[in-house]
């Protein structure tokens, strides 16, 4: 009898990516995936380390499934079973059953093999130098994107991030392969593919790197759009700029992690570039790759950080306009650089007043940005038919990430429709077809 298998997801894309791997080794071996808790004799949570409630909302939920399904075995898989392994299998109270690190899903049906066989909890988080799962073919959603890891692990050591020791070192999949991937992922249907890694843009194999990576991919008939994510600041050479702006199947939009404004706190995360290095980048993308729309990730509250140094990340908000930002209170990961060597000396409420600020700002400049765009047509790959808040409208995206919703005609998924821009708002675009 094939056991049957419940998966939940939390964290970044590359979770939603490697959950898609660990039901294809499952349902290779003698497992069958169920979509819904209380069906399954094995639930699994695919963890993530990122963020101080992570972990709390994991202990919680062992709780709940356990008081629910009594009998269910429960494995803790991703960034939390790196990190937290012995909390997670010594902690009498939290009944878990088995953990698997980022690079051990191939290792699943054994680890639950022997549980079966020997009552005995097991475990396994060995980082690896060499996987990459380029021999396993996720078991996807249906849609209009597919997520695709062209790299995994990172060299950075950003003092606040975990995922270079949860994640292990950077190694990259063969170009080859990864085009085979796309060629196949076409072939079903898939119009636009979104390249993963921790640190995409320092993809690297043999002589191949990642403008190489996306030229290829952008070869591929019927690819209709190309993003990636996540970057580095530090991995945009002349000659990535250069490829996005010449290929019209590459979108034109950048996400550049900020993190923070000021030199000092830049150096103390390690960050390996400075405000006035950042700035010329930004000029040097919007010079080479004409409206391309940049966002940003931002941590307020870093140790240390003073007023006056949290008002030069407000200077670089003011003078880059990033169309979109992902803004953050610093909150201490264990086992972080950070975490061992900076005391958390900025306070809550002066956390709390800096990500307002932030927040505030932005959606000034989202809304500007957006505003700009009133008048203009552009082509929107349909992302959902029906929107989750108005089943009148249908919501596409456009090259540069602008998400439109627009009176819905006879439109269907994935098809490519040119939509005016008739009324913006800090968060969204409306549309005439
Ligand atoms: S680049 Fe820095 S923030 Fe990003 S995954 Fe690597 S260490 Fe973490």
């Amino acid at each position: 009898m094939k056991e049957k298998v419940f998966i939940e997801t939390y964290g970044c894309q590359m979770n939603v990516y490697d959950t898609e791997l660990v039901k294809s080794i499952l349902t290779k071996h003698k497992f069958s995936i169920v979509d819904k808790e209380e069906q399954a004799e094995i639930v699994m949570l695919n963890t993530c380390s990122v963020r101080d409630n992570a972990n709390r909302k994991i202990y919680n939920r062992v709780h709940e499934i356990k008081k629910q399904n009594q009998n269910a075995l429960i494995g803790v898989l991703g960034c939390m079973a790196t990190n937290f392994k012995k909390d997670l299998l010594d902690n009498t109270k939290l009944k878990i059953d088995f953990i698997a690190g980022p690079d051990s899903y191939k290792q699943l049906p054994t680890l639950i093999e022997d549980l079966r066989e020997t009552n005995e909890k097991t475990y396994d988080i060995n980082l690896s130098e060499f996987e990459t799962y380029s021999d396993v073919y996720p078991v996807r959603e249906k849609g209009v994107n597919a997520w695709i890891a062209v790299m995994r692990g990172c060299n950075n050591f950003c003092t606040f991030c975990v995922v270079p020791y949860t994640r292990g070192r950077e190694r990259s999949r063969d170009p080859l392969n990864v085009v085979e991937e796309v060629k196949r992922l076409v072939s079903e249907g898939y119009k636009q593919v979104t390249l993963l890694g921790q640190n995409v843009n320092s993809y690297k194999f043999e002589d191949f790197d990642f403008a190489d990576l996306i030229k290829m991919v952008s070869d591929v008939e019927g690819v209709e759009r190309i993003r990636y994510t996540s970057p580095h600041p530090k991995d945009y050479p002349t000659k990535l700029l250069k490829v996005m702006a010449e290929r019209d199947n590459v979108c034109k939009q950048l996400h550049m992690p900020l993190q923070a404004g000021n030199d000092r706190v830049l150096h103390k995360m390690n960050r390996t570039y400075t405000k006035q290095e950042f700035l010329d980048l930004i000029a040097h993308a919007r010079e080479i790759i004409p409206n391309v729309k940049i966002s940003t990730d931002i941590i307020v509250g870093f140790p240390t950080e003073t007023q006056e140094e949290f008002e030069d990340t407000v200077e670089v908000m003011n003078k880059v306009k990033f169309d979109q930002a992902f803004i953050f209170k610093y909150s201490e990961r264990p086992n972080t650089r950070a975490a061992q060597k900076f005391p958390d000396d900025v306070s809550e409420p002066d956390k709390t007043k800096r990500i307002v600020e932030c927040v505030e700002l932005q959606k000034e400049h989202s809304l500007e940005s957006n505003q700009s765009e009133i008048g203009k047509t552009h082509m929107l790959l349909i992302e959902e038919e029906f929107s989750k808040k108005n089943p009148e409208l249908a919501v596409g995206r456009t090259d540069c990430n602008k998400v439109v919703s627009f009176l819905r005609n006879n439109n269907k998924v994935g098809d490519l429709v040119p939509v005016k821009i008739t009324q913006a708002s800090p968060h969204g675009l409306r549309g005439l077809l």
